[in-house]
């Protein structure tokens, strides 16, 4: 591999990459290119043996055709799911260099600790030159639940902010002061008016867009009336198995879920 193919430099604008899309394919743009349409690259992180870097888009771009900024999201179907991620990471990178320029404390400009990057190279920490304040990227938890019943039936959201028809498990930010447990239960009970029991951690998911920690459970029903809020849930209910709605992509840990639910509870064949 040579020096240059070991580097990737991912130009961020927004919540949008500049991509190639000659050929036929959807891929980031070269290194040279994102050199040429960036600021001064953000080390992200090591993937594979290749150094990432991002970059924030320069103004008032004026690109030739094969490139052009393209959602984040939509790229989750069309690249490798490594590559996503660290796409992810760079999102999140840009955003806390631009997020955390000055110390919140004393107002000084604050300096990136480089030394860090020797030893922990995935490591990022911002410090104040002056009260020796430091900054680390925030990761606030998010629980994710799929409720089912005995009965086999699941529950299933819609977001108020998801596409026509689609559902999915209900989810929600952890509170200072809960357990994970405390908050899946509490976010089940206020979004749709259930009570759950039997909590079961599942796995976990970071979610650099929301620039959250996704940690999914399995629960089931323990009663209570299905009751939306109509606020952040506008509809929900139970489904069986063989008549699911439209469910979130198979990125999501809440696709994963529910495909776990499947193949765990599938019925004898015959
Ligand atoms: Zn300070």
């Amino acid at each position: 591999m040579s020096e240059a193919s070991a580097e990737i430099v991912v130009v961020v604008r927004g919540t949008e990459v500049l991509v190639d899309r000659s050929n036929g394919t959807t891929r980031l743009c070269s290194r040279e290119a994102a050199l040429g349409y960036g600021g001064a690259p953000i080390f992200v992180g090591l993937s594979n043996g290749q150094r990432w870097y991002a970059t924030p888009a320069l103004p008032d771009l004026q690109l030739p055709a094969e490139l052009g900024f393209c959602a984040a999201r939509a790229l989750f179907s069309e690249l490798p799911e490594a590559t996503v991620h660290m796409i992810g990471r760079a999102f999140a990178c840009v955003e806390f260099e631009q997020n955390h320029r000055f110390c919140g404390r004393c107002a000084t400009p604050t300096t990136l600790a480089a030394a860090t990057a020797a030893i922990e190279p995935n490591e990022r920490v911002r410090v104040c030159p002056n009260c020796a304040l430091t900054f680390h990227p925030r990761i606030p938890p998010a629980v994710i639940v799929l409720v089912e019943r005995d009965d086999g039936r699941l529950l299933l959201a819609r977001g108020a902010n998801f596409p026509a028809g689609r559902f999915s498990a209900v989810a929600g930010f952890v509170e200072i002061g809960e357990s994970l447990e405390d908050a899946a239960q509490r976010e089940v009970q206020e979004e749709v008016g259930v009570r759950i029991t039997d909590l079961r951690y599942f796995s976990s998911q970071p979610w650099p867009f929301g620039h959250s920690l996704m940690i999914a459970f399995h629960a089931r029903y323990d009663g209570g009336e299905l009751r939306p809020d109509g606020v952040e849930i506008v509809e929900a209910d139970w489904f069986q198995r063989d008549a699911l709605p439209q469910l979130p992509p198979p990125i999501s840990i809440a696709r994963r879920m529910i495909e776990d639910f499947l193949a765990r509870a599938a019925p004898p064949s015959n």
